[in-house]
């Protein structure tokens, strides 16, 4: 590893022991500290291991691509990826049929 990426790893890792507090006032402030050290502590990893996790997440794509690409039938009438379920529901067209067969339920009560 280079001085240089050393340097500023030190330097992250200084910064995040300043913004931890010594006591933390309440139980929740301290779980919220534990989560900001553990992703911070990720992505340190992350980055000291790029060209590794890069390829790891590059074989997972392979790996899944199929699964990926497959299409789903909505019952609105439209498809979506697994990746863009959620984007389809938040469409107008997904929304719409929500709200003609919401309807349609409550005109049969
Ligand atoms: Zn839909």
């Amino acid at each position: 590893m280079s001085e240089i990426v050393k340097e500023v790893l030190d330097e992250v890792i200084n910064k995040i022991i300043q913004d931890m507090p010594e006591n933390p006032p309440n139980e929740m402030d301290d779980e919220k500290a534990k989560k900001k050290l553990k992703n911070e502590r990720r992505r340190l990893y992350y980055n000291k291991n790029i060209v590794k996790e890069r390829e790891k997440s590059k074989s997972y794509y392979h790996r899944n691509k199929e699964r990926f690409s497959t299409k789903n039938e909505c019952p609105c009438g439209g498809r979506y990826t697994s990746v863009n379920k959620n984007i389809h529901y938040g469409t107008r067209g997904h929304l719409n049929w929500v709200r003609w067969t919401s309807c349609n339920i409550e005109l049969q009560k």
